[in-house]
C-alpha cells in the first residue's frame, strides 16, 4: 500500500513536472561542505564551515562539519565561497515602456529580463514602478512556480501628484485626500503592491498628503518607498515617515543630512547604476560587448541600446550631464555608508548585469568588497522589509544562494564567478533560461 501510494506520488509529480514546473519538484537537502561562508551580515568570511539546507530553508550554520543522513545531497565546498542571493531593489522590467500589458512579445521581454537577474546571481529583485497588469501579472506567475526567475516584489503603479517627475496619467495622483484615499485603499487591498513607490519632486507633494499616503499604506501591511534625489525632498520624506528612498541625493549632501540618514538607519537604494551606465553608454557602448551582458541580454535589446536608445541619451545631454555629477552621487554614498547610514544596491535598470555595475561602481566609490556583500543582500532585505527571511545565510531564512568560484571579498568581479544559484533551496537549471547564452 505504502509502495504503491508513494509510485503513484512519484508518477503524479512527474506529470506535474512535465507539464509546466521548472520549482516545485520535491528537493533533497543539500548540504554545502568546506565551504567559505560570506553570510551577508558583514561578518568577514569564515573558511571551512558548513550550511545545511532542508526544502527551502537554511537549518544549520556551522563553522565546521555537520554530521548528515544518508540521502542529503552533499555540494563540495572546497575553494568555492556561499553567500546570500544578490538582491536588486530598484528595477524596473520591460524598461518601464509596456504599451500593452497582455502583449505576448512584452510578456517574453519580461520573462527573459527576469531570467537575465537569475543568471547573473540575483535572487530577488523589486520593481520599482510599471504597468501594474504587467508586473503583477509576472509576480503572480514567479510565485506559482511558472517560469525560472528571482523572486519578484513590485509596486505596480506609482503613487504622485499632478506636476513634477513622475506625474504621468498612470500614476494614481494625490490632489485632495478625500478622494484619493479610496483609490488608494483599494489598490493595497486588491493589488497588494509589496512597497509602494512615491514619486516626489521639489515640494509637490504636500507633507500633510504625503504623511497620510504611508501612513495609509502602513496601515495594510505596506511599506513605503520614495522617489527623491534632491535634500529638499528627502526632508519633505523624512517628515512623512516614508520607510526608504528609491535614490540617493544627487547633489553634495550636507552634514546634517548624514547625521539625520545615519541615525534613522532609513535603507536608501544606491542607483548608481542608472547614472553610470547612461554616462558610459555616451562615452563608449562597448561595455556591452561583455560576456555578462552578452550572455544574459537579448540581443535586440543590446542592439537597441547601442543604437536609438544611446543617441537618445546623447542628444538629450543625459550622458553629459551625468558625468558631471555622478561623482558627487558616489562620494554621497561613500560619506554616508562610513557615517553609519543604510545603502541598499538598486539599479533603475531592467537586466541583470546592471547590479554587477553597480557594485563596481559603490566599490570605485571606496566602500569595501565585504561592506558591499552586505549591501547587496541583507540591506536589501531590510529595503523590501524581507529580512526575517531572505538577504543572509541565517538558520530560519530561506535558502537563496549563490556559490562562487572566486572570493567576492577579493575582487569585484568574483561577483561574477558564478558556480550555482539556488532559490528557496533548489539549484537553478541555468540551461533552461530563455537567454542567448543558451542560444549559442
Ligand atoms: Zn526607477
Amino acid at each position: 500500500m505504502r509502495v504503491s501510494t508513494r509510485r503513484r506520488t512519484l508518477a503524479i509529480a512527474a506529470i506535474c513536472a512535465a507539464l509546466s514546473a521548472p520549482l516545485g519538484a520535491a528537493q533533497a537537502d543539500v548540504l554545502f561542505e568546506n565551504v567559505t561562508l560570506i553570510d551577508g551580515t558583514g561578518n568577514q568570511p569564515l573558511a571551512g564551515a558548513s550550511v545545511l539546507v532542508k526544502g527551502d530553508q537554511i537549518d544549520v550554520v556551522s563553522a565546521g562539519p555537520i554530521k548528515h543522513d544518508r540521502g542529503v545531497q552533499v555540494v563540495d565546498g572546497k575553494g568555492k565561497f556561499l553567500m546570500p542571493g544578490l538582491i536588486d531593489s530598484h528595477v524596473h522590467i520591460g524598461a518601464n515602456k509596456i504599451t500593452d500589458a497582455n502583449s505576448a512579445e512584452q510578456h517574453l521581454w519580461g520573462v527573459q529580463a527576469l531570467q537575465s537577474y537569475i543568471y547573473t546571481g540575483v535572487t530577488s529583485i523589486y520593481d520599482s514602478g510599471n504597468v501594474a497588469d504587467y508586473m503583477f501579472k509576472l509576480r503572480d506567475e514567479e510565485r506559482a512556480g511558472k517560469f525560472l526567475s528571482p523572486r519578484v516584489f513590485a509596486s505596480g503603479t506609482t503613487v504622485g501628484a499632478p506636476t513634477g517627475y513622475g506625474a504621468t496619467p498612470r500614476a494614481m495622483q494625490v490632489i485632495e485626500w478625500d478622494k484619493a484615499k479610496p483609490v488608494l485603499e483599494a489598490y493595497f487591498r486588491d493589488r497588494k503592491p509589496d512597497l509602494q513607490k512615491i514619486v516626489i519632486d521639489r515640494h509637490n507633494f504636500p507633507i500633510d498628503n504625503l504623511t497620510k499616503v504611508v501612513r495609509l499604506a502602513n496601515e495594510y501591511g505596506i511599506r513605503t518607498t520614495v522617489h527623491a534625489t534632491a535634500e529638499e525632498d528627502y526632508n519633505d520624506a523624512l517628515a512623512a515617515h516614508v520607510d526608504e528612498f528609491a535614490h540617493q541625493i544627487r547633489s553634495e549632501v550636507s552634514a546634517p543630512m548624514v547625521r539625520l540618514l545615519a541615525t534613522r538607519k532609513i535603507p536608501m537604494s544606491t542607483t548608481a547604476a542608472v547614472f553610470g551606465y547612461i554616462e558610459r553608454i555616451g562615452d563608449d557602448a562597448s561595455f556591452l560587448d561583455q560576456p555578462l551582458w552578452k550572455n544574459a541580454v537579448n540581443a535586440d535589446i543590446i542592439t537597441a541600446q547601442k543604437g536609438p536608445e544611446r543617441q537618445r541619451y546623447i542628444e538629450s545631454g543625459m550622458s553629459a550631464n551625468f558625468k558631471k555629477t555622478n561623482h558627487i552621487a558616489l562620494g554621497n554614498a561613500k560619506k554616508l555608508h562610513d557615517a553609519g547610514a543604510v545603502l541598499a544596491a538598486g539599479t533603475d535598470r531592467g537586466w541583470g548585469p546592471a547590479l554587477h555595475m553597480e557594485l563596481e561602481l559603490l566599490h570605485g566609490a571606496g566602500i569595501s568588497l565585504l561592506d558591499i556583500t552586505r549591501i547587496a543582500t541583507l540591506n536589501n532585505a531590510i529595503y523590501l522589509g524581507r529580512e526575517n527571511d531572505l538577504g543572509s545565510i541565517q538558520r530560519g531564512k530561506l535558502a537563496d544562494l549563490l556559490l562562487l568560484n572566486a572570493d567576492p571579498t577579493k575582487d569585484v568581479k568574483n561577483f561574477q564567478a558564478i558556480a550555482a544559484v539556488y532559490k528557496g533551496g533548489e539549484k537553478v537549471d541555468m540551461t533552461k533560461l530563455d537567454i542567448p547564452a543558451n542560444k549559442k
